[in-house]
């Protein structure tokens, strides 16, 4: 058994490793974060059944709590007609009615940190140093002090300092712009349980109910902006968008997307990295999350993996095994995070497609997964309904 563990970053993936630790009644971890603990970020996120499911072994049923909402339609549109192309009911598709579910991410981090004793985590102390002496790992902070462990778990998102690799992100050509709409309510849509997803030419657009006070959250994703930004800063999240040039960049012929549009008040942007490739231990040093293998945002699985990946590792961490715990992990995670990426990528090409050919076959398909619970199965089956705690679970 490890006789201490450090866990650098709270983020979601690092506090959900700490939520399982100290409900397996390990406390001999701590967790410590360079930023304060108060919450900022604006933005909403989408949590899947496969991470629904996992939060769930931590408090059954939180989901049904106010601050989180059930999706069960996803809608999808064309931005220049007013027509809906396919509504794929997420009913059904767990095979245990684990729901798909949306929050203002800042309510993810509340409810995360709420379970952790402050005898654990340590708020405004940034890792700068990793050095290893024989079987331990001594860390260094910003302040000066250190501390040291005998596992190590990087947890500390994209542009983690605590990697070796330096040169493995890469900027990719996509530009996220994210806000909140409070108190908004379309024509469209009488019901919160419905997320929008608007294709564009070079664009996509996803909207979302995050709570049941009609506060929405739209992420707009765009290929090609906002390029040559200085690849080492870490991202901004309150760099404000114009909304007249935001509004430029779409078609605005769906009277509801344009609908969308007009009530949108403030715009943050970002550019958007991912890893060039993905890294998972060094001798007694684990990555989860997107330290390990930050990736493009395109099937909303980036925070719904590094759940997963918290929860192998706990699991490992409390069978004892310490001889070769990385490559354990490895082998339980290697095969279903490159599919993920894979898909993620296919996704964004298919969101974005302008050919007229291929914007009616994509179309179609889109129809056909409404239409055929077959190919809803294939398409969403394997990503939902991952169940860690299942023998026969996928990958
Ligand atoms: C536009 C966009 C939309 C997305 N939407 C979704 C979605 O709907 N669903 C989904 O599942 N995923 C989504 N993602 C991906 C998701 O946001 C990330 O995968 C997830 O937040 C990663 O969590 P993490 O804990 O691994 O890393 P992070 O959230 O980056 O957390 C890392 C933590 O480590 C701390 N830290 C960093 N360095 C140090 C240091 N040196 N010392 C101490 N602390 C440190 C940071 O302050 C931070 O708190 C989206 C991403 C983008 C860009």
């Amino acid at each position: 058994m490890f006789s201490k563990i450090i866990i650098v970053g709270a983020g979601i993936s690092g506090l959900t490793l700490a939520n399982f630790l100290q409900k397996n009644n390990f406390n001999n971890f701590k967790i410590y974060e360079r930023n304060n603990n108060s919450v900022s970020s604006t933005t909403g996120i989408q949590l899947s059944p496969n991470a629904v499911r996992i939060l769930d072994f931590l408090k059954p049923k939180f989901h049904l709590d106010k601050v989180f909402n059930k999706i069960n339609y996803l809608n999808i549109h064309s931005q220049d007609r007013n027509e809906v192309i396919s509504k794929i009911d997420f009913n059904h598709l767990s095979n245990d009615k684990i729901p798909y579910i949306s929050c203002s991410r800042n309510n993810l981090i509340k409810f995360l940190n709420f379970s952790i004793s402050p005898k654990n985590i340590f708020y405004k102390k940034k890792l700068t140093q990793v050095i290893r002496q024989n079987k331990f790992i001594v860390v260094k902070f910003a302040d000066g002090s250190e501390d040291e462990c005998d596992l190590l778990i990087s947890a500390d998102g994209i542009f983690s300092e605590t990697r070796a690799e330096r040169d493995i992100i890469k900027q990719t050509n996509f530009t996220a712009f994210r806000g909140i709409i409070k108190n908004f309510f379309p024509h469209s849509s009488t019901t919160n349980d419905v997320m929008n997803l608007w294709f564009g030419k070079d664009n996509h657009v996803v909207s979302y109910f995050i709570n049941n006070s009609n506060d929405i959250s739209f992420t707009a994703v765009i290929k090609n902006k906002l390029r040559n930004l200085n690849l080492s800063q870490t991202i901004n999240f309150n760099d404000e968008y114009p909304k007249k040039d935001f509004s430029n960049l779409f078609l605005l012929k769906n009277k509801n997307f344009k609908e969308l549009l007009e009530n949108i008040d403030t715009i943050h942007h970002w550019p958007i990295y991912s890893l060039k490739k993905n890294i998972f231990f060094r001798d007694n040093q684990i990555f989860i999350g997107d330290s390990s293998h930050g990736m493009v945002p395109f099937q909303a699985q980036g925070a719904a993996q590094g759940i997963e990946d918290a929860y192998i590792l706990q699991e490992l961490i409390l069978k004892q095994v310490t001889n070769n715990l990385g490559l354990f992990y490895f082998n339980k995670r290697n095969s279903r995070i490159k599919s993920i990426i894979y898909r993620s990528n296919i996704n964004v090409f298919i969101f974005h497609l302008s050919n007229p050919i291929l914007v009616y076959l994509r179309n179609a398909f889109c129809k056909l997964i409404e239409k055929s619970f077959f190919w809803k199965k294939f398409m969403f089956d394997w990503i939902f309904n991952y169940n860690p705690r299942s023998t026969n679970y996928f990958f």
